[in-house]
């Protein structure tokens, strides 16, 4: 090759060599990006999931790889995103995904999985460098410690709102920590081997985690609550979560027209609110969807209530494409139901079903995007009345749905949070 090039002329064989330096370069260029590597420490709930999807899959088209950690379950969603996929085992936190019921041994079941899930993990860096950590706020907090060993770049990604430490207390006292002596050995624990140590006895307090390199939230400023509290650098909104834009509903609330029910998939147990709604709703002239977020044992007590009827009830269904042609959203309020309700402008009947959804429902009800129902044992006089309430500020509650909707398309997208993160990950030293 050489003597073949000596054979040539100068001017070619310059021409040649700056050829194949530009090749290597870009071949170099390349290799360097395709090293960025991104951990994903999930929580396996599909509200924890879902929001966390559009990033990974804008970090995979800027060129990087991502390995998602979670349960099996979330396997395939995980995987259709372009991610690696790795399964961690926690005995632990799945009794806790299994339950029905929010339990103030949350914050003891965290640590504890924390404690299962590290000694697997660690390690994997040996292999392979990680250069950032993307960890499920306190619901994966083992993630945080990842970054700190691997000494790279963490991102705390918040699902839910984000809340103060008197937030904590006044509205979520459900999840207030059972502060026993097993509770006071896995946090000590977790100090003495990993170093975290909790500043306060919940881990939901966000001081804890002060270490992270930037706080994601899924919202824009204008829907998250008291959003001055968590303004500057340190924070990303990510406001603006879907690529392809659905559109909004259009359909006004009148006869034929759709109501749709979900509990979600999580505190999804309550049939006696089930079985009131339909029993309501089946003596009206609006076409009722319910889904009982992938709950079997709902699912066959149900069912029968379907025949004949104008309700149809489904164990899963594609929620976005439902609430485009509906009118109304009756909701539990979780996180990720009334971000897509606003998105798609449908106004909501919010029936809390947890403390959590409870702050998510007074935030709706504050910005007057819908109607808060809160009763022990919601009657079937209660429903009623709430659908006439409903009816008359419909309105109202579509405006202000809309308006929301425009602050959500106005903030960051999946795509300008990736490119945020790549720019963090690159200056990080
Ligand atoms: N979901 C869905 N189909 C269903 C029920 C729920 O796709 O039939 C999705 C919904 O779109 C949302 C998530 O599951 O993204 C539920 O999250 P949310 O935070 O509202 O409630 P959770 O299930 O965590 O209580």
């Amino acid at each position: 090759m050489v003597s073949q090039m000596r054979k040539l002329s100068p001017r070619i064989s310059s021409a040649l060599f700056l050829i194949i330096i530009a090749i290597f370069t870009t071949l170099h260029m390349n290799d360097t990006k395709r090293k960025l590597h991104f951990f994903v420490c999930g929580f396996p709930a599909h509200g924890h999931t879902n929001p966390t999807l559009g990033v990974v899959r804008n970090l995979i088209d800027l060129g990087y790889q991502v390995t998602y950690c979670s349960k099996e379950e979330f396997r395939e969603s995980i995987e259709k995103n372009g991610a690696h996929f790795f399964a961690y085992s926690s005995k632990s936190l799945d009794s806790l995904v299994s339950s029905k019921v929010p339990s103030p041994d949350v914050h003891k079941v965290l640590l504890k999985s924390a404690l299962e899930i590290l000694p697997t993990l660690l390690p994997l860096n040996d292999q392979r460098k990680f250069d950032a950590v993307i960890y499920d706020s306190a619901a994966a907090l083992w993630g945080q410690v990842l970054g700190d060993v691997w000494k790279c770049p963490s991102f705390y990604s918040n699902t839910p709102f984000l809340f103060t430490p008197e937030d904590t207390v006044e509205y979520m006292s459900e999840f207030m920590p059972n502060v026993d002596e097993e509770y006071l050995h896995n946090r000590a624990l977790m100090k003495e081997k990993y170093n975290l140590s909790l500043q306060s006895d919940s881990v939901f307090d966000i001081n804890n985690f002060s270490r992270a390199t930037r706080i994601i939230v899924y919202v824009s400023p204008e829907l998250q609550p008291n959003s001055e509290k968590f303004q500057g650098e340190k924070y990303i909104y990510l406001g603006n979560r879907f690529d392809n834009a659905p559109q909004p509903s259009t359909t006004r609330l009148e006869a034929g027209s759709t109501i749709y029910i979900s509990l979600g998939t999580v505190f999804n147990e309550n049939l006696n609110l089930l079985k009131t709604l339909i029993k309501v709703l089946s003596k009206t002239k609006y076409k009722v969807i319910v889904s009982v977020g992938k709950n079997d044992d709902i699912y066959k007590h149900l069912l029968p209530f379907q025949t004949g009827s104008n309700i149809d009830i489904y164990k899963f269904v594609d929620q976005l494409d439902v609430l485009n042609k509906a009118s109304l959203f009756i909701t539990h309020g979780g996180m990720n139901s009334i971000y897509e309700g606003l998105y798609l402008g449908v106004p909501m009947i919010v029936i809390p079903q947890m403390q959590e959804q409870r702050f998510n429902a007074y935030r709706i009800k504050e910005l007057n995007a819908g109607l808060l129902l809160e009763a022990k044992q919601i009657s079937e006089a209660d429903i009623e009345s709430a659908l006439k309430k409903i009816a008359v500020k419909w309105d109202d509650y579509k405006k202000e749905s809309l308006r929301l909707r425009a602050t959500f398309l106005s903030s960051d997208n999946n795509k300008q949070v990736a490119k945020k993160i790549e720019n963090i990950v690159k200056n990080f030293t």
